[in-house]
């Protein structure tokens, strides 16, 4: 069985929400679609807990009655027939009702992660319906019932496997499970959620516990791209990567797809496809074990870091020094993403300066400490085995007229970072993209 999770602008209107209907009931195959919430749903169900928790109850009221306006615009132009309306009407009236509730209580984060968990109950609420009114033998499975953390808000895959099946078997022959990306229940059986975005995530995990064929994220790109298009002109939807190069592009922000999403899927080797809702017919972007050897695949970059580096006599063939100069960052639970070596020193970079100056004033026991902001990661991915020649000549032959701060491979054959000023970067990506690809 296949798992499809549509992200919110993929749901994002009535007439978006009937071309998901088509979609998964194209090839007539029995699946699971986990849907976000409506595009912006999210963002208003926090706004209106910011409201809550300022008791502010107009500020709240106004968000709730206009959040309820468009549910009641999506309703009337999403069926047909009139008692279907009215049910829509009732279950999303419930919800907006129990969203209310919250104004005259007192509100913490538990009472927002209620109130953040309503998005993905409507939209898949609605899907449910529509695909009733189509006539489809529809199941409706609540993540609320089998999505769970646990005390490290790691997914408790073995209750989530147990309560999972139990779901679906209570359903066998339904040809379409719906359920809710993004919520889940906490150790303590309350109701929290897998962090802004994390309905990939749900995704991954629901097909690892059912050891699905295949997990497919829509959303409305067309894969992962080479390079940065809001940049660099031409980029291309990377057809394969395989996880590790795609756990390296997530850290540097390839935005379509949640970081932590590959993870599970990597556990049972599923593979992951991103597709786009308005191109179905598109190859889009396969993540699997399948590696391209000796290919390039993309360029990314992420902003906002800062290096610092740490020189010192006593680095000299001594020990224990990194060690010492690595403890530091752990006490203040920052931490570091590029590293290099000399001799006589350490240059590394973080992308969280919360805790800089403290960090700084330690590690000066150590040496002489030197301190730039405003730098970017270049990570350059693909699969570039260290025993073949030519990768990274052709990396530093394409940034030849840039200056560049820090220039790290071999932590892994599929990367090659390079540290910049940010002022570089979108000319280190051209000339990337123009070499490379
Ligand atoms: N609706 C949630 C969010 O906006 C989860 C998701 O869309 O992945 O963050
Ligand atoms: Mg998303």
């Amino acid at each position: 069985m296949k798992v499809l999770k549509f992200g919110g602008t993929s749901v994002g209107s009535a007439q978006r929400i009937k071309n998901v209907a088509n979609l998964i009931l194209a090839d007539g195959q029995q699946k699971i679609v986990v849907l976000s919430a409506m595009s912006g749903t999210t963002n208003s169900l926090l706004e209106i807990s910011g409201y809550f928790r300022q008791q502010n109850p107009v500020g709240a009221a106004d968000v709730i009655n206009r959040l309820e306006h468009k549910y009641s615009e999506t309703i009337d132009e999403l069926y047909v027939q009139d008692s279907n309306k009215q049910k829509a009407r009732e279950v999303i009236r419930e919800i907006f009702d129990y969203v209310r509730s919250f104004g005259n209580r007192a509100f913490t984060i538990f009472e927002e992660r209620c109130i953040v968990a309503q998005g993905e109950l409507m939209s898949t609420n609605l899907m449910n319906l529509y695909l009733l009114e189509q006539g489809v033998n529809v199941a409706f499975i609540p993540a609320l019932e089998y999505m769970r953390i646990d005390k490290n808000a790691e997914p408790d895959f073995k209750y989530i496997e147990q309560n999972l099946k139990q779901q679906i078997s209570a359903n066998p022959d339904a040809q379409i499970y719906v359920t809710q990306g993004f919520i889940c229940r906490n150790a303590y059986g309350e109701i929290d959620n897998l962090q802004r975005g994390g309905s990939d995530y749900s995704a991954s995990i629901i097909g690892a516990a059912i050891r699905a064929d295949e997990i497919q994220i829509w959303t409305d790109i067309d894969g992962m791209h080479n390079n940065d298009p809001r940049f660099v002109e031409g980029t291309q939807p990377v057809r394969n990567l395989n996880f590790d190069e795609a756990a390296e592009l997530a850290y540097f922000g390839a935005k379509i797809l949640h970081p932590t999403c590959v993870t599970p899927a990597r556990m049972y080797n599923i593979p992951v496809r991103l597709l786009n809702t308005l191109q179905p017919e598109a190859p889009g972007t396969m993540i699997s074990t399948v590696s391209e050897q000796d290919k390039i695949k993309a360029v990314a970059a992420k902003d906002g870091i800062t290096s610092i580096r740490i020189k010192s006599s006593r680095m000299l063939m001594a020990y224990g020094f990194m060690s010492q100069v690595f403890e530091v960052f752990e006490r203040y639970k920052t931490s570091v993403d590029l590293v290099t070596t000399s001799e006589v020193g350490v240059s590394l970079t973080i992308d969280n300066p919360k805790h800089l100056d403290d960090i700084v004033t330690e590690l000066k026991k150590f040496g002489t400490v030197v301190v730039d902001p405003d730098m970017v990661i270049i990570a350059v991915v693909g699969d570039m085995a260290w025993d073949n020649v030519g990768f990274e000549s052709r990396v530093i032959e394409a940034l030849e007229d840039v200056p560049v701060r820090m220039i790290s491979y071999g932590g892994s054959n599929y990367n090659i970072s390079i540290l910049i000023k940010a002022e570089d970067k979108i000319r280190a990506l051209r000339a990337l993209s123009a070499k490379l690809f």
